[in-house]
């Protein structure tokens, strides 16, 4: 798997600023970007540039920018001073576990009582 943007890709074309988003940090291998249906006061997804369908691709194909996603998911939760309250950083992979857009993202969520197990 090559990593390279795909043409129907939503998350690509935000990497690419074709579709608009609340960017809240970027770095050489991330994105992370305010989610436009926030299921929590904060709820940021932090996603590679590369385009792989979910993070175990990812993690397959690019450790180091697998890892530069969760290093970018608490530096989130600094920024959003959620660290000491706690926070939830959650990776749907597949369809039948609630993913939608099939470009790996972690979810970072926080701000309000987050019940186990999530359902
Ligand atoms: P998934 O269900 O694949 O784990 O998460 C996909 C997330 O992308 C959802 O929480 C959804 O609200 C978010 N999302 C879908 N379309 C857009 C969009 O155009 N912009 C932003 N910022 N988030 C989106």
């Amino acid at each position: 798997m090559s990593g390279e943007p795909q043409a129907d890709c939503l998350f690509c074309k935000i990497v690419a600023g074709e579709v608009p988003a609340t960017v809240v940090r970027e770095t050489e291998n991330t994105v992370a970007f305010r989610d436009i249906n926030p299921q929590a006061p904060t709820h940021v997804l932090v996603i590679p540039r590369a385009h792989y369908p979910d993070a175990a691709a990812l993690a397959a194909a690019d450790p180091q920018a697998a890892a530069d996603v969760l290093t970018e998911a608490r530096n989130v939760a600094e920024d959003e001073k959620v660290t000491d309250s706690g926070y939830r950083i959650v990776f749907n992979t597949g369809s039948g576990a609630g993913q939608t857009v099939f470009h790996a993202h972690a979810h970072v969520l926080a701000g309000r009582g987050l019940q186990w197990p999530p359902g």
